[in-house]
């Protein structure tokens, strides 16, 4: 038996532009992507087969999942378990795996929570039986689960183009703190791409310029660069996310975003007491109980 812990950390996006909509009706994206420390905790056991060993094609192929909260799927839909079929395939094993996933990042969120689970499960199965798959191959193969998977594979800052699957690492956002809000909305991430007028947009977040920004360690000039086209779909739909926008800059955000296609909004705050005193307001008010201060990582 054989026992790896893998943390999944969920992500911003610090700016989230939409280029065009391809003839194949995928969309072309430019983000900036920032993991946060906010992450997932997924505990792997490998069981091995005395006569065979791991990797054998006599062996039989059991995946179970466990997760410490109800509304996860803990069978072939979750994206642990399609990662875990994926890697199997690839490299032709049969095993036992057992997963018992700690889940806090929150789910449809617009922050990768099954992305980041799916990255991780990636990385694991690579180390529990010495496959040998770099980043690389981890992040082709990754991107047949997910757009986001690639990124997430790679993790921390990158500039993410084509439509996820191209990424280049940046220089990270430091020296703040983030608050994180997820308001209780479900928003779907289809939708909101479908009624996205991609060849319509009109303003552009300057995601070169933030690129520099994070460079020189420009924290005023990052979040003066924050945009998120996608706002303008889910917006429209749930005013609240604005209104929460609203009270983190009034409560001494540098700015506040709305990540991926929603609902959570973040905000880039200097100083961890403003941060937590906005939370808290926020609180109060009852416009979400999923509430984070966080840093990036
Ligand atoms: P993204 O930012 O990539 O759009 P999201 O935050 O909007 O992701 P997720 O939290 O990844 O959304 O969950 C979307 C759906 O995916 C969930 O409703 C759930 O049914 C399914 N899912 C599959 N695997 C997982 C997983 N490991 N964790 C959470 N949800 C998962």
């Amino acid at each position: 038996m054989k026992t790896i812990t893998k943390k999944a950390y969920a992500k911003v996006n610090l700016a989230l532009d939409v280029l065009r909509k391809r003839e194949d009706g995928y969309h072309e994206v430019k983000m900036i992507m920032q993991n946060l420390d906010l992450y997932d905790e997924l505990v792997f056991t490998v069981y091995e087969n005395e006569q065979t060993g791991y990797c054998s094609q006599n062996n039989t192929r059991k995946i179970t999942l466990s997760a410490n909260k109800e509304n996860i799927p803990t069978d072939g839909r979750n994206l642990i378990y399609k990662a875990i079929e994926l890697m199997f395939d690839e490299f032709g094993i049969e095993a036992t795996v057992d997963v018992a996933l700690t889940k806090n990042i929150p789910v449809e969120a617009g922050m990768a929570g099954g992305s980041t689970d799916c990255a991780a499960t990636l990385h694991a199965i690579n180390e529990l039986f010495s496959l040998g798959a770099d980043t690389k191959r981890l992040m082709e193969l990754g991107v047949k689960l997910g757009a986001d998977v690639p990124y997430c594979v790679l993790g921390k800052t990158a500039l993410s183009e084509g439509i996820g699957e191209i990424l280049t690492p940046v220089t990270g956002l430091r020296d703040c703190y983030v608050l994180v809000v997820k308001p209780p909305i479900s928003v779907s991430t289809a939708m909101v791409y479908t009624n996205l007028r991609a060849n319509e947009l009109t303003e552009h977040p300057d995601v070169d310029g933030m690129i520099v920004a994070l460079d020189e360690g420009d924290l005023e000039g990052v979040a003066s660069r924050m945009e998120n086209v996608l706002e303008t779909v889910t917006v429209k739909l749930h005013p609240e996310i604005e209104e929460i926008k609203n009270i983190m800059k009034n409560k001494g955000a540098i700015n506040a975003l709305m990540s991926g296609s929603g609902p959570t909004v973040f905000g880039l705050y200097k100083d961890e007491t403003t941060a937590k005193n906005a939370g808290e307001y926020i609180r109060e008010r009852g416009l979400s109980k999923e509430i984070y201060v966080t840093v990036p990582v």
